[in-house]
């Protein structure tokens, strides 16, 4: 008998076994060196990062959402400065600003991307705003020329949430390739196991080129210190693990490839989906190369919820990525912001749809989910 694996929107457990034999090697190192914290790993992986990024330092932390943190302190905004996120992103980006007392100020998005534009960020600047966090959501980069040029223009500092965008490039208008997170004065990345570079547990980092604001960022992820016991800033505890860095040592050297598998994943989903009516495919910017964290549909209004639940019906996964706006999550909302503050964000937390993307999916799974796609949609808009 033929044991059939349920589909999953990730697949982590496949990927491991591919890598199994390097990733336990890794894994027993650590262990027979008794290396846990701060150990050979981490500054092993922190150089291959810097490498990979073309970055000239990278800062290793606890999570994505302390990099963003870290971020932020090391800037040195102070309680009541602005900072402007997108309305449409995961909650990490906006939550650390009102942790250190700083005043979250949203924007709206593209409708096209999902991304900040500079456009919409420029209507919302104040003589109160201190910096930007640009989201390169689901895997491709906002666009960052005009957004540095703004920011330049309005003493605004950048930093980069790169989550889900690493290994993601920014096509510069001479035509190079600049890595996501670069660009701006800090970029920071998720090692969350389902992110792109994923490891098996909880990880994150900084990447910066500016030498002084590194050091900087490397003293306040260890409480403050550069000399043990002396302690210059107020810093926090937030360590990447020497066990995670080494998994992450052997997976960053796949993680080109596996840029490539979601990408031919993704071409696979857009030829199976592209003639279905009611669905806009997901379009790529012409300004940036796409790592497809997420495969994300738009399905035409009021049909997505059904769409969800048909596929549910015959063991598809998908996820909403995201359902509510930031500005109207019961943590952040305020009068300042009353429906349609942000129709496009609004609008698109009703109509999207992240469909299983991982390295492992296969062209037989995926013409099952676009053949289920494709009768649903079919119907539905035949029968309206
Ligand atoms: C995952 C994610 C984070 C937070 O990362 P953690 O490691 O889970 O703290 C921040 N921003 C975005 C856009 C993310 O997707």
């Amino acid at each position: 008998m033929i044991a059939i694996e349920p589909i999953q929107m990730v697949d982590l457990k496949t990927q491991y076994h591919r890598l199994k034999s390097d990733i336990d090697e890794a894994i027993q190192q650590c262990l027979h060196q008794g290396d846990y914290i701060n150990g050979h790993y981490v500054r092993e992986f922190q150089q291959d990062l810097a490498h990979f990024l073309r970055v000239s330092r990278v800062v290793t932390c606890a999570n994505g959402t302390d990099a963003l943190q870290l971020a932020l302190m090391g800037l040195g905004l102070k309680p009541g400065d602005e900072v402007i996120v997108p309305a449409f992103s995961y909650v990490a980006t906006a939550e650390v600003i009102a942790l250190l007392g700083l005043t979250p100020v949203w924007a709206d998005v593209d409708p096209l991307t999902f991304n900040l534009t500079a456009d919409q960020v420029e209507r919302v600047i104040t003589p109160r705003t201190k910096a930007v966090i640009p989201v390169h959501l689901f895997g491709q980069c906002v666009d960052m020329t005009p957004l540095l040029n703004l920011a330049k223009s309005n003493g605004l500092a950048v930093v980069e949430d790169t989550a889900q965008a690493l290994g993601s490039e920014y096509r510069l208008s001479d035509g190079n390739l600049q890595a996501a997170g670069t660009l701006g004065d800090i970029g920071c990345t998720s090692f969350f196991p389902s992110k792109n570079l994923g490891c098996y547990g909880d990880g994150g980092a900084l990447f910066t080129n500016q030498e002084a604001l590194g050091e900087r960022l490397r003293m306040i992820a260890n409480h403050g210190q550069r000399q043990k016991y002396v302690h210059e800033l107020v810093g926090v505890n937030s360590r990447l693990d020497t066990l995670q860095a080494a998994i992450l040592t052997v997976k960053l050297k796949h993680l080109k490839e596996f840029s490539q598998q979601r990408q031919q994943a993704a071409a696979r989903y857009d030829q199976g989906l592209q003639n279905i009516p009611g669905l806009q495919i997901p379009t790529q910017a012409t300004y940036s190369t796409h790592v497809y964290h997420q495969y994300t549909l738009k399905v035409a209004a009021g049909l997505r919820d059904g769409l969800k639940a048909h596929l549910s019906k015959h063991g598809v996964p998908s996820m909403v990525y995201y359902p509510i706006p930031l500005h109207q999550q019961p943590a952040y909302q305020s009068s300042r912001y009353p429906k349609n503050s942000f129709p496009i964000a609004e609008a698109l937390c009703q109509e999207v749809l992240s469909l299983p993307m991982h390295t492992e999916l296969n062209s037989d799974v995926q013409g099952l989910i676009c053949s289920l796609i494709g009768d649903y949609m079919t119907q539905q808009i035949k029968s309206a």
